[in-house]
Order: structure tokens, then sequence, then C-alpha cells
């Protein structure tokens, strides 16, 4: 999730609060955290958007290569409500870099739960070469999220720790995923996408 829009609540407070009140509380553990559901940050669209991906359970297709990457978490509006039945349709290159222009490999809309809840199984995408000899893009994932009464929005996520994210000028610190290693051939991740509505 978002670590960064977890807000707590100021000790202080909560304090003056209860003894105001007349309860003699010893709080000992951490406070209750405010949820803030701050809008994601949009991010170019590029140059390998290609209408019309399948409807997908998952991404993983065959003997494709790459370390797996279970991707998962909620879409919200600004107030934190979920957004049921959002729509992800999300592209990006394989683990070589290379993005499927002729076929629907590694594209696909996923569709969230009545709670907002969605879940994307991929491979992690390789950086790729933009331009000379040393310009690159980092990995990423390409997504474009609609839901009823907000704007689409298009962004794509990062990977903590890729050696072209402080050289990309699309790159954006509060789109970064962390993936924790679940075995040497697998990761998981979570981000939650807020979207403002109309
Ligand atoms: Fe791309």
């Amino acid at each position: 999730m978002n670590s960064s829009l977890v807000r707590p609540v100021g000790r202080r407070n909560f304090l003056s609060r209860t003894l105001a009140g007349g309860a003699y509380l010893l709080w000992s553990g951490p406070l209750p955290a405010t949820p803030e559901c701050r809008e994601t940050e949009d991010n170019d669209e590029g140059p390998f958007y290609k209408k019309g991906a399948p409807d997908r359970e998952t991404l993983l297709e065959g003997s494709i290569a790459g370390t797996r990457l279970s991707l998962k978490g909620r879409v919200m509006t600004t107030a934190c409500a979920p957004l049921a039945g959002a729509v992800l349709d999300v592209w990006q290159a394989d683990d070589n870099g290379k993005y499927d222009n002729s076929g629907f490999t590694l594209r696909g809309r996923f569709h969230a739960d009545k709670s907002g809840v969605y879940r994307i199984e991929t491979i992690v995408p390789k950086h790729y070469r933009i331009g000379g000899e040393h310009m690159y893009r980092p990995a990423h994932i390409h997504l474009k999220i609609s839901a009823s009464g907000c704007p689409m929005l298009t962004t794509q996520l990062y990977f903590q720790g890729d050696p072209y994210n402080k050289v990309d000028s699309l790159f954006r610190p509060s789109l970064v995923l962390s993936p924790r290693e679940v075995d040497s051939r697998r990761k998981a991740a979570e981000f939650d996408f807020i979207l403002k509505q109309a």
C-alpha cells in the first residue's frame, strides 16, 4: 500500500480528548492511523498503447519468461471510497524490454471487484533503450484506469532500485513499487490507485 498516504493521529490530541472525557486510559501502543487517499499521479501514455486488449485474469501465458509479479491493491476515490468494477487496462514490456506490438502479449484489461480490489498476475518487465547508447527507460508498467464517475487515469508504475529511475524524465517517486521476494522466481507488490471524481 502507499504507506506515505497514512498519517498518524496526533498523540497529544488523542490524550487530551481522552482525559477531557474523564477516561484514564494509558495508551502505550501505536495510535490508529487516519487514512488519506491522495490522487495518484498521472504519467505519460508513451508510444506503445494498443486499444482492444482482451479481458484477462492473468498476463501469464504459456511459458512466458521472467520473474513472476503478483500486483494487487484497490482502486478508490479521493474520499477513500472503493470504485467497484474499475477497469485497469495494462500494457508492459517483456523480460527483454520488448512490447508485443502485433498481438496482445502482456496486454490486458483487469476488473476490480465490488470492493475495488484488483489483482494482476504478470512478470517484472525489463528496462529498455529509447535512443542513444545510454538512453534507457527504467522498468515500468503502463495502466489506464477507468471507473464510472471518474476521468480516466493514465499512469505508469516503477520499481524500487531500478538504476534508470534517476535518469528518467517521467519517473515519479509516488509511482514506485517495492516488490518483496516470494521465492527466487516470484515477487509480490501492492499499490492503491486513487482517482478523483468528475
Ligand atoms: Fe513503456
